[in-house]
């Protein structure tokens, strides 16, 4: 991998950039660059047909000074130590930024779960999760999942824990099932954490995007039943990148939790569709599951998923892949906010243009922190044995998202003279609140 786009060295880059701006103490800094504890794991597993294959997995802690470390496991054929070392820093800003009281981990194990049964996939989960149990736990480190991870996996890891520490260890991992300590509003959390913030950046930039109260807290399959409405006049244009998981819902919520923003384009990987008019959720839902692509909607006009992002649209939601705005592209954006429920679909080059330009972009680490949010109301509940309806989960959700995005914006208000990027800002309020906790404790 070329070191420009080794992404630990993306994430190394980014911290130094906003520690200088914010001028970091050395010792501070330094810490901040690395993980605190890096776990390798070699784990043999019996295969259906009798054999014995040797995997390789990894769990990084990266800083533990606002509370247990949080984040994903990933199974994926092409993982690396420092993909993982990456996304643990990321979430350490991700956990900080919307004042959540963790640090930031990540795991990840080599292997390609498209190619083995759901037997050899429990095998896996569990003695991988067996491997690292020394250093994770409720009040350690509590994963959840990620890139081709399920919340059985996650079912079959909290077993295993549990079998080895004697007790049920529902607080070990977020992510579960219903049944077994997940919480209400997970599946949703994500796009549904995006809803907010983007409510509060449209009163910050002046897009009149108008809030349906009655449904802002609805849980997702009430809003589901309900019949797609499109908005006549004075809409609110919102183009989607990606209609996958947060595409999907990101579709669904800001048609019914905001009474007059309609969705002009959608895309997959395939390509995608402009439609003037509004696309209706349950059309293209249905479109997407029956025939694989939401290019098979046969009105409006066909676009690729370049077009897509220079559509003449107030918000733009980014929600597949990383590197989509770049140096190339970043000038001919017309959206007012870029809300990037995606990783990383902005390069540092473009933020900078459309920072110039007066684009409003909400960092990922923000944008898409709904779920990670979730995943800790989660932990709450199954460490006091007590379980919350919907409502209550996305009241508590919206709190944390709309204090984060204004957390960032006043940080941003308060080094005016440098005038930094809102990604920049947002860095600089996670930094500074893992950086206060760990010269509280006496580590620097
Ligand atoms: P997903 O696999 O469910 O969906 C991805 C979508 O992107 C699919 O519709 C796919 O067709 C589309 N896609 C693939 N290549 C594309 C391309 N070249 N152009 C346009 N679309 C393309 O994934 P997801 O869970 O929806 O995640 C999407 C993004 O959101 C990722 O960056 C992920 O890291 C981020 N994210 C998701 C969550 C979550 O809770 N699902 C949480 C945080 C961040």
């Amino acid at each position: 991998m070329p070191e420009e786009l080794n992404p630990f060295k993306i994430a190394q880059e980014q911290l130094d950039k906003a520690a200088e701006i914010m001028n970091l103490d050395k010792a501070t800094h330094a810490l901040l660059r690395e993980p605190k504890r890096t776990l390798i794991v070699t784990i043999p597993v019996k295969m259906d047909d009798g054999t014995t294959k040797v995997f390789t997995g990894f769990r990084v802690q990266y800083n533990d000074a606002r509370g247990p470390t949080k984040g994903g496991i990933r199974f994926h054929p092409a993982e690396t130590l420092d993909t993982v070392k990456a996304l643990a820093a990321w979430m350490t800003w991700k956990c900080a930024v919307v004042d959540i009281p963790y640090g930031g981990g990540k795991g990840g194990v080599i292997c390609n779960p498209k190619e083995m049964s759901q037997s050899e996939l429990e095998r896996l989960s569990r003695a991988y999760f067996s491997a690292i149990s020394q250093i994770v736990g409720p009040e350690k480190d509590i994963p959840a999942p990620d890139v081709y991870t399920t919340p059985q996996m996650m079912a079959w890891m909290m077993d295993e824990f549990s079998k080895i520490k004697q007790y049920n260890a529902f607080g070990v991992i977020t992510g579960k099932p219903l049944d077994v300590g997940g919480c209400k509003g997970r599946a949703d959390a994500t796009a549904r954490g995006g809803m907010f913030v983007l409510r509060e950046a449209a009163k910050h930039v002046n897009v009149p995007l108008k809030p349906n109260e009655e449904n802002m807290h609805k849980p997702y399959g009430d809003l589901e039943a309900t019949e797609d409405r499109i908005p006549k006049d004075n809409a609110v244009k919102v183009a989607i990148q990606g209609y996958g998981n947060a595409g999907q819902y990101a579709h669904l919520l800001v048609t019914r939790l905001f009474e007059n923003a309609k969705v002009v384009a959608v895309s997959d990987s395939k390509g995608g569709v402009y439609y003037e008019e509004g696309l209706k959720y349950k059309e293209m839902r249905k479109i997407k599951k029956d025939t694989g692509s939401v290019t098979n909607f046969n009105k409006g006009k066909k676009i690729t998923n370049k077009e897509l992002l220079e559509l003449d649209v107030d918000v733009l939601i980014p929600a597949a892949l990383e590197n989509q705005i770049t140096g190339e592209n970043a000038d001919k954006i017309k959206a007012k906010i870029v809300l990037e429920l995606a990783n990383g679909p902005t390069t540092p080059e473009a933020d900078k243009i459309l920072h110039k330009k007066g684009v409003l972009v909400v960092p990922d680490f923000l944008a898409n922190a709904g779920g990670v949010t979730t995943s800790y109301f989660e932990w709450v509940q199954n460490i006091t044995g007590y379980y919350w309806d919907y409502e209550e989960v996305y009241e508590k959700l919206d709190k944390k998202m709309s204090k984060a995005f204004w957390d960032v914006i006043d940080t941003q208000k308060e080094f005016k003279s440098k005038d930094i990027e809102t990604r920049t800002a947002a860095y600089i309020v996670s930094i500074r609140r893992v950086a206060n906790a760990m010269k509280i404790r006496g580590w620097c």
